[in-house]
């Protein structure tokens, strides 16, 4: 039986390829009832989703997935029902904004030493005004003919040791989460499989992101192949965290796993959702 709630996905706002308006109208034609959107640290596109949900009568949920560095390593903790107007979010996503600029022109960099021009400019034009991220790098090199699709551009550039791979700073742990329980939101780990921890630093991580007052981990997750479910259930289990679930869909043509395809969470999983007013009205459905 799976439910139709999707907690965590991309607009134009980070590196998403539909407005908010037009995601929240592709969750209500998958039949998606209960909507997170989470915009890499970015809240800017939440108020235009949550009135283009009310319109579609989903239940619209506020959120956002902040960039961590741990132990040297970038993390992802999505925060959920946070406050979009909260001026430690807001004042805290602007110093991102500037260092995810700096970044870029140091991506640029790189990958004009490798023979690419203008990649600043040209990720910039895919970008708008929205954060800067490396999947405009590879959307303006795809346009280019640099490689076929967004998933070569990554494998042969914008990854540790090639020439559009930049090492950034992104805000600790620590930080990422008080902000999210300062503005009144609960942090969910994402897609913890995707980090290729070993067993001792993904326990670490998990005992010292419940430590930190974290909420819940992703279990089914387009970033997650379908075994990793009931491993990462049982993770969730042992750390007596919650289980979230997300398709992490990014437009037609960029995700692994489209809106409305989730399936149900294992047998055992409490629902980060559990008590949440906006998910009251969930029926499951068979899957
Ligand atoms: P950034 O936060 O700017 O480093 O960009 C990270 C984003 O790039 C992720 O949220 C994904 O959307 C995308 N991404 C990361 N790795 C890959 C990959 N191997 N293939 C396609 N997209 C990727
Ligand atoms: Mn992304
Ligand atoms: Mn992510
Ligand atoms: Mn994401």
């Amino acid at each position: 039986m799976s439910v139709p709630i999707d907690l965590h996905c991309h607009s134009t706002m980070s590196d998403g390829l539909l407005s908010p308006e037009e995601l929240v109208a592709h969750a209500a034609s998958k039949g998606v009832r209960v909507l997170a959107l989470t915009d890499h640290d970015e809240v800017s596109g939440l108020a235009r989703a949550r009135a283009a949900a009310e319109q579609q009568g989903i239940s619209f949920i506020d959120g956002v997935e902040i960039s961590v560095t741990w132990r040297k390593r970038t993390l992802h903790v999505v925060g959920l029902r946070v406050n979009p107007q909260h001026p430690a979010l807001l004042a805290a996503f602007a110093t991102v904004r500037q260092g995810r600029d700096a970044r870029a022109r140091q991506i640029a960099e790189g990958l004009a030493k490798a023979g690419i021009a203008d990649a600043y400019e040209g990720a910039r034009e895919c970008s708008g005004n929205s954060v800067m991220t490396r999947s405009h790098f590879a959307q303006f090199m795809v346009k280019r003919g640099h490689a076929k699709n967004v998933k070569s551009v990554f494998k042969k550039y914008m990854v540790k040791g090639k020439p559009g791979y930049v090492n950034h700073e992104w805000m600790n742990l620590d930080e990422a989460m008080q902000l999210i329980r300062e503005s009144g939101g609960v942090a969910v780990l994402a897609h913890p499989g995707r980090y290729d921890l070993g067993f001792v630093n993904m326990h670490l991580l998990l005992n010292e992101f419940r430590d930190l007052g974290g909420a819940a981990i992703e279990v089914v997750t387009g970033s997650h192949q379908p075994p990793q479910y009931e491993q990462f259930a049982k993770l969730a289990h042992r750390f007596d965290l919650k289980a979230s679930q997300g398709s992490d869909y990014h437009g037609p043509g960029m995700s692994y796993m489209d809106m409305g395809r989730l399936p149900a969470l294992p047998a055992g999983c409490v629902p980060v959702w559990q008590d949440w007013p906006e998910a009251s009205q969930l029926q499951a459905s068979v899957s």
